[in-house]
């Protein structure tokens, strides 16, 4: 299995100097441990980010990206233009894209291909709303996204998915799920990874996201089938990055 994932995930947070000043700082207290750790920043941040932290080993990644290579899609960043700026990951079906950007799992699996096709590692979220986990739906509901999302990837590029499970009950609320709870569904989904794409499937790094931070990184992360967490509010402080690398170590 790969290094741990610490994905940052600073949503619409960040000018570009905000950014600059804030990698600066990490740059000045970080001492990468087990984990690799990695910025999904604004997309007009990229540039500062990929220059000032080059040479750290932290890597970058977008938010979003377009499912079309190129043309007239005003306002879209494509997957070969996080490519360029130095990216290495994308996240894609954020539950925030699904929910107020009305994206199916239909165009997130297409994002997802056209991320692969341009040799970045998509990060695919995933992850069940509070009604369906209260009718005890969660696990059948996110496979079923799960499954929607992967439409079209093939078994050769499956070595290089991220999945992240990110109930989003969970989401920016305090309520963590328990250890349990993010077990219970990475081990449904890496069984689920394993039915669709064979042994590579069973390999694919699957991360929890929701309310994580330094105090229960660890706990999260030791579980068998977590490799990693996408971490919202708790990456916008360096102190908050330093307090989770460091619990990892
Ligand atoms: P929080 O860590 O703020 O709960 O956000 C999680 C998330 O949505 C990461 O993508």
């Amino acid at each position: 299995m790969p290094q741990t994932l610490l994905a940052l995930n600073w949503k619409m947070n960040k000018t570009p100097s905000e950014a600059t000043a804030w990698a600066n700082d990490l740059k000045a207290s970080l001492q990468l441990g087990e984990a690799e750790v990695a910025i999904m920043a604004p997309a007009i941040d990229l540039q500062a980010l990929s220059w000032f932290l080059k040479d750290t080993g932290v890597q970058i990644g977008g938010q979003d990206v377009s499912q079309h290579e190129s043309g007239a899609y005003t306002g879209e960043i494509s997957a070969g233009m996080l490519k360029d700026v130095g990216a290495k990951y994308a996240v894609v079906g954020h539950s925030e894209r699904r929910e107020y950007h009305a994206e199916s799992s239909q165009i997130v699996a297409a994002k997802a291909r056209a991320a692969l096709n341009a040799g970045l590692i998509p990060i695919i979220c995933v992850g069940e709303g509070l009604e369906v986990r209260e009718r005890g739906e969660h696990v059948s509901y996110t496979l079923d996204q799960l499954r929607d999302s992967l439409a079209g990837i093939t078994i050769a590029s499956a070595e290089q998915l991220v999945i992240a499970y990110e109930p989003v009950w969970a989401i920016g609320t305090g309520k963590t799920a328990t250890a349990a709870d993010a077990e219970e569904l990475a081990a449904a989904i890496r069984s689920a990874l394993s039915g669709l794409l064979g042994e590579v499937g069973a390999g694919v790094q699957v991360l929890y996201g929701g309310s994580v931070k330094g105090g229960n990184i660890r706990e999260i992360c030791g579980q068998p089938n977590v490799n990693g967490a996408l971490v919202g509010g708790a990456s916008l402080e360096v102190q908050g990055v330093l307090d989770m690398v460091n619990a990892l170590k």
